[in-house]
């Protein structure tokens, strides 16, 4: 396999990056030592006071901690200090509906601001925050809430009539808050900025959500306060996030990247963060870009498909995004494609970095000082022992493939699976957490992803990642995304079959693709491919592949599709696309997009 370097020069830091040194921090590192840079002295610990109110006595106190947008373009804005107030307001007005220490409270929110001040508002007074993605429909309601028997959610008058439909099932439920309306909005002004924050163990529990459910039912995964601490380093080091920054996180707080990124980790470093309330829409992302001035960003490689095959060809010249000077990717595999196309259009490269909700903060990453393989996740964060396991949790050297695999006892674990302790037992092995995912290590320690354990493909007798033949597909001109799972075959006991979706551009414009290459049959009249059009774009996007690859691992079978079947947080659900082609029923779709 070819591996594309991308150098770091002077170009790449208008300052130096906090980490100057990877390897020399990494042989030296200790997590105890960084407790006191965020105000984490003695046992106790609150990760929204460490998180927010610190900032209050300091001359940060003023600084913006928010700038948000509305999907209609309404803004408002905060101070750290009327966020550490409006979470107080909350946190008494929660307290004044009977919820204590250890009670479940959810939210049940569009990004808006109340979202941000109502998380922080429950941690401060000791109770668990859980999130739910504005999107989910009544079962998936019913199924988290029961599950985590949560005493209260917090909601919008839009949004309540789907707790309404499932509140006869939730015994447990007491209250329903709706903030937008009058009388809510009457007892928040009136409520008490005045609040004493709960002192709490590092243990004790934070903050609770279910997985994106990519791979099947979503698992209740449980946060300790302690995460914080991983959470503010990682956003110093991977996210480089600086005083002088300005910073847009794009994932929803119904995942846990919104959570550890987009208020407990970023606002810890003290950094002005940007949230942009509406859908995606590539016009829309570089105006938010370019208007706030964003410097970092951290994105997922879904959402940087989309940029790649939009309408909008050089963002640079159509938008000032001179500002930014940092990038991040997280989420799904980052096809190299994708990171090469950044290098070209914004003239830095997108920094991949894996973790999972059950990981709670960053554990693998290209940090801004260190070189990017290419393809790669990167490597293990200072403090992480990350490692390539065999199914006995034995590990394997380096360039062999197994289970991605970390040595437990990393500050932001997740604590438990909420009520499903056999569950959390089962991602322990010969004292390792086993990930689910597959990858290998290269000579030089980095990380290399090949698929979820589930959808890696055996055929003829060789194993093949999804992921590799997915980003082979996508650096054809003609494919801006591909799904590809294994077929069970009597012959090769799996066969490899690809699910692509086209550049429409590839057909429709006579010439040249979006992305530059040329089309098969140049008729810009015709509205669609012809079927002999269509095979011959297939053996060609085979041999594509197996040009790419190793001869094995090409699509003996490709279908094009117009979309790939994703979780609401932008996943390629192959298990979907599996059982689709078996004809076998699909298991949880609660986190399913349209499709
Ligand atoms: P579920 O566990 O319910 O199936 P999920 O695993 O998608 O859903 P998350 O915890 O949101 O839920 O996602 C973590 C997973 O996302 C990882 O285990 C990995 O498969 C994938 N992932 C995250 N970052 C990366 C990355 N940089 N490269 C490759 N895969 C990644
Ligand atoms: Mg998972």
């Amino acid at each position: 396999m070819k591996v594309d370097i991308y150098k770091k020069t002077a170009k790449d830091f208008k300052e130096l990056p906090n980490l100057e040194d990877y390897d020399k921090t990494y042989r030296s590192f200790e997590w105890k030592h960084w407790r006191k840079e965020l105000g984490w002295f003695d046992g106790k610990i609150n990760a929204a006071y460490n998180a927010v109110d610190r900032h209050v006595d300091t001359w940060r106190k003023n600084k913006i901690a928010l700038y948000w947008e509305g999907e209609s373009g309404t803004t408002q804005q905060y101070t750290f200090e009327q966020v550490a107030l409006n979470s107080n307001k909350f946190g008494n007005i929660l307290k004044d509906f009977g919820v204590e220490r250890g009670d479940r409270v959810f939210l049940f929110l569009p990004r808006i601001p109340e979202l941000f001040f109502a998380f922080l508002g429950i941690l401060k007074i000791g109770a668990i925050c859980g999130t739910l993605f504005s999107a989910f429909q009544e079962q998936a309601l019913e199924d988290r809430l029961g599950n985590s028997d949560a005493k209260v959610v917090i909601t919008t008058a839009e949004l309540k009539p789907r707790i309404d439909k499932v509140k006869k099932h939730l015994p447990n439920l007491k209250h329903i808050l709706v903030v937008d309306t009058e009388s809510f909005v009457k007892s928040f002004a009136s409520a008490s900025t005045e609040l004493t924050i709960a002192h709490m163990e590092p243990d004790d529990y934070a903050f609770m959500l279910y997985t994106s459910g990519t791979t099947g039912k979503p698992k209740g995964v449980v946060h300790a306060h302690r995460a914080i601490l991983q959470e503010y380093l990682t956003a110093k080091w991977v996210l480089d996030l600086k005083d002088s920054d300005t910073y847009w996180c794009t994932a929803d707080p119904g995942w846990v990247t919104g959570i550890a990124y987009e208020i407990l980790g970023s606002w810890a470093n003290g950094v002005t963060s940007v949230v942009f309330g509406g859908r995606f829409d590539p016009k829309r992302w570089y105006q938010i870009l370019e208007k706030y001035k964003v410097t970092v960003w951290y994105t997922a490689p879904t959402a940087v498909r989309m940029l790649m095959a939009g309408e909008i060809k050089h963002p640079t010249k159509e938008f000032d995004l001179s500002h930014l000077r940092h990038m991040c990717s997280v989420g799904e595999p980052l096809n190299p494609e994708a990171v090469k196309w950044g290098i070209k259009v914004f003239g830095r490269a997108f920094h991949d970095n894996w973790w999972q909700t059950e990981t709670g903060a960053i554990c693998i990453a290209n940090l801004p000082c260190n070189d990017i393989k290419i393809g790669s996740m990167g490597k293990p964060f200072p403090g992480i022992t990350a490692a390539i396991v065999d199914d006995h949790g034995r590990e394997l050297g380096p360039n062999k493939e197994g289970n991605l695999a970390l040595k437990p006892g990393w500050p932001s674990m997740m604590q438990t699976i909420w009520r499903r302790p056999q569950k959390y037992e089962s991602y322990f092995v010969n004292k390792w957490y086993i990930s689910g995912d597959r990858g290998w290590r290269d000579n030089d320690g980095y990380f290399w992803f090949i698929g979820r354990a589930d959808d890696v493909i055996k055929t003829s007798g060789e194993r093949v990642g999804p992921f590799e033949v997915e980003s082979a597909l996508v650096e054809h001109p003609a494919v801006v995304e591909a799904g590809v799972i294994g077929k069970p075959d009597a012959l090769r006991g799996e066969i490899i079959k690809a699910f692509v979706v086209l550049d429409k551009d590839y057909f429709r414009h006579s010439g040249k693709s979006a992305k530059g290459g040329r089309i098969q049959n140049p008729d810009p009249g015709q509205a669609r491919m012809t079927k002999e059009q269509e095979e011959l774009l297939k053996e060609e996007l085979s041999q594509y592949v197996k040009k790419h690859l190793a001869g094995h691992a090409y699509p003996r079978e490709i279908e094009f599709i117009d979309k790939l079947p994703k979780t609401r947080s932008g996943k390629i659900m192959r298990r979907i696309l599996k059982a689709k082609e078996l004809g076998l029923p699909i298991g949880d779709t609660s986190t399913l997009e349209e499709y």
